[in-house]
């Protein structure tokens, strides 16, 4: 029996032609906002999201399975608690659906998104679909339907031990359409990185037909350690035709009009000083329009990257305002009032 999960994993099929032949099938994946894309860092929108909360991470799945499909390596669990993400740039909670990877030839390129032009050797995705849509297939017909974490790997000298059982299965899985399950099945938490406050967001698509923008993608600063020996283990599957089975990952695509946004905790202690000691601003500038927001709405659309402010600059700015508007009434009342009265 198939169930939802195990057909998700088909949304990663590509076509048989190569991804710059994508669009002539998939009117998608000519789209204005996909994925991957390269994310300069000195290009991105510094913010304070709330923060992302993860559940059943830390939970050891009762069933996990690992599958060479062809095009990557799928990692399908079966678990009491199902992990699911909220919070961050997320409305609503995501239900975990399954993860992958890409990876290249060599230690030099693998990763789908980049940082500054650097490609790194391997990169994880974590899928989650929204509860309220049921299933990732339902999903994909919503542009807040999927959620990714997307975690980069760099090599270490020493092998990290929370992947070896996950390495040794490899072994187990080189045809495509194998599958291999887990002695000691790990939990979410056992395979990613410990910083989870760090990372760039952005509104994107799936990296394989059908090309769906419909993914928020989270990609994680702090990368993964692998052995060079272990993420050579990737390279040594194979695809349907039985050869080797890399470079499984799309090249980058247009910003386009996307704003990247870095979640930082820097920000707090900048807004702080620029409350206390409000930098001089140029003549013609009115300040009472910077940083306020435009509308409620604005406020509450977490799919609108411009409105992804942290609270404290949405709630401040129009408290202070209301403020800033009354005092200027009071002197201008007091001084009609004492004009009036020939008192000036
Ligand atoms: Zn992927």
């Amino acid at each position: 029996m198939i169930n939802e999960k195990q057909k998700h994993s088909d949304l990663l099929v590509p076509s048989t032609t190569g991804p710059s032949h994508w669009g002539e099938q998939y009117n998608t994946c000519t789209g204005k906002h996909q994925s991957p894309i390269n994310i300069n860092s000195l290009d991105v929108k510094k913010v304070n999201l709330p923060p992302l909360v993860f559940q059943g991470f830390d939970v050891a799945p009762r069933e996990t399975n690992l599958t060479n499909n062809g095009h990557t390596v799928v990692v399908t669990m079966e678990s009491e608690v199902t992990p699911t993400v909220s919070g961050g740039p997320l409305s609503g909670v995501y239900e975990y659906s399954q993860l992958h990877f890409h990876w290249g030839d060599n230690d030099t390129f693998g990763s789908e998104d980049m940082i500054d032009n650097h490609r790194f050797p391997m990169e994880l995705h974590i899928v989650f679909y929204k509860q309220d849509y049921k299933n990732a297939r339902t999903a994909l017909n919503y542009p807040d339907g999927l959620t990714v974490l997307a975690f980069f790997y760099e090599i270490a000298p020493e092998d990290n031990p929370m992947y070896q059982e996950f390495i040794e299965l490899l072994g187990n899985v080189t045809g495509s359409h194998l599958s291999a399950r887990f002695d000691a099945p790990p939990s979410l938490k056992d395979l990613i990185a410990e910083d989870l406050l760090h990372y760039y967001t952005y509104d994107g698509s799936l990296t394989t037909p059908p090309c769906s923008e419909v993914v928020t993608w989270i990609d994680f600063k702090e990368p993964i350690l692998l052995s060079h020996a272990q993420v050579q283990a990737f390279r040594a599957l194979e695809n349907e035709e039985g050869h080797p089975l890399t470079h499984n990952f799309r090249p980058v695509q247009p910003l386009g009009d996307r704003v990247v946004l870095y979640n930082t905790d820097e920000i707090i202690k900048q807004v702080d000083l620029d409350e206390e000691h409000p930098p001089e601003q140029p003549e013609g500038v009115d300040t009472n329009k910077i940083d306020t927001p435009k509308s409620d709405e604005a406020i509450s659309s977490p799919k609108d990257p411009n409105s992804r402010k942290h609270p404290r600059n949405t709630a401040s700015s129009p408290f202070t305002s209301q403020w800033t508007v009354l005092g200027a009434s009071l002197v201008f009342t007091w001084i009609v009032f004492c004009c009036s009265d020939r008192y000036c």
